[in-house]
């Protein structure tokens, strides 16, 4: 069984990798991409304070307490309702349906800076970035891939409604803003905020694999980076996560700042989020453990 996912994993991805550009896709970032330089000249303070909240709503809640800790990993649980709001608001961030994410990154998961991983730097920074993206089928897996990576998501007909119809929330947000505040709104709320959203995105698969610290011996080349975690509302803690990827929470002190886990903490709060999965002080302190003998060493 296992080895017959991995299988599948290594095909697609080889053949992903070997294909053309998908035409699609390349127009699509090129249209996002020009609208966010031409949305650089249309700033005011009202249209960057909804595109930062919008930003939070698709980031945060959608990408990563949604998509991310939630419908990949299931690092809690929450009402059906909350998991279903949380994968609307991860739709506004143009990054596919929910269902083809989580195969995606469940797929990056089993093959880690291996054979398989669909966007490793081993491959390529740039095409650990965004090239990955712009080639062949990317996200889209056939059927038999989808079910065996996503059986949970794929026996729920509205996540499967939700996955296919995954562009209606972004358009209509961009139908909203444009009648609320104008060509401004639109421009810097939907082009420059998606296309933000998307490099913040995308160096956690680029940047997180190549620079920063590693607080745990993993076997791939995942590491913690600040920048990257403040980016990505705390998808930069990714050594930790790697590690860990069932946790909930990937900011293991204080100083790690994972606005993500504040979020789950405050669903918890309100009663709507229960078995949230944290990496324990003891495995914590283990990884720890090591660093504290080389020092003792070098001294
Ligand atoms: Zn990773
Ligand atoms: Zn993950």
């Amino acid at each position: 069984m296992n080895r017959n996912i991995e299988a599948i994993g290594n095909k697609k991805f080889t053949a992903g990798q070997q294909a053309g550009l998908n035409w699609i896709t390349v127009t699509f970032m090129v249209i996002f991409h020009a609208g966010a330089i031409a949305a650089l000249f249309m700033l005011s303070w009202k249209a960057l304070f909804i595109s930062m909240a919008l930003w939070w709503v698709s980031g945060s809640l959608g990408i990563g307490m949604g998509f991310h800790r939630l419908l990949t990993h299931r690092g809690y649980k929450t009402p059906k309702f909350v998991e279903y709001f949380l994968t609307f608001c991860g739709s506004l961030a143009l990054e596919g349906g929910a269902i083809n994410w989580v195969v995606t990154h469940r797929i990056h998961h089993a093959h880690t800076d291996n054979d398989g991983d669909p966007h490793t730097p081993r491959d390529g920074r740039w095409w650990a970035h965004m090239g990955w993206i712009l080639r062949g089928t990317a996200q889209q897996h056939e059927e038999s891939v989808m079910r065996r990576y996503a059986p949970d998501m794929m026996k729920d007909p509205v996540h499967v409604w939700m996955n296919r119809l995954y562009f209606v929330p972004l358009i209509l947000s961009g139908i909203v803003l444009l009648a609320v505040g104008g060509w401004s709104l639109l421009f810097v709320g939907t082009f420059l905020r998606v296309t933000v959203g998307l490099h913040a995105t995308w160096l956690v698969n680029s940047a997180t694999h190549l620079w920063g610290t590693r607080r745990f011996e993993t076997t791939d080349d995942s590491t913690n980076s600040w920048w990257v975690a403040l980016l990505s509302f705390g998808e930069g803690w990714h050594n930790n996560h790697h590690a860990h990827p069932r946790a909930a929470k990937h900011g293991l002190t204080w100083y790690e700042i994972d606005i993500n886990w504040y979020g789950i903490r405050a669903l918890q709060f309100l009663g709507l989020a229960k078995n949230i999965r944290q990496i324990s002080k003891e495995q914590i302190a283990a990884a720890a453990k090591p660093r504290f003998e080389e020092l003792q060493k070098a001294a």
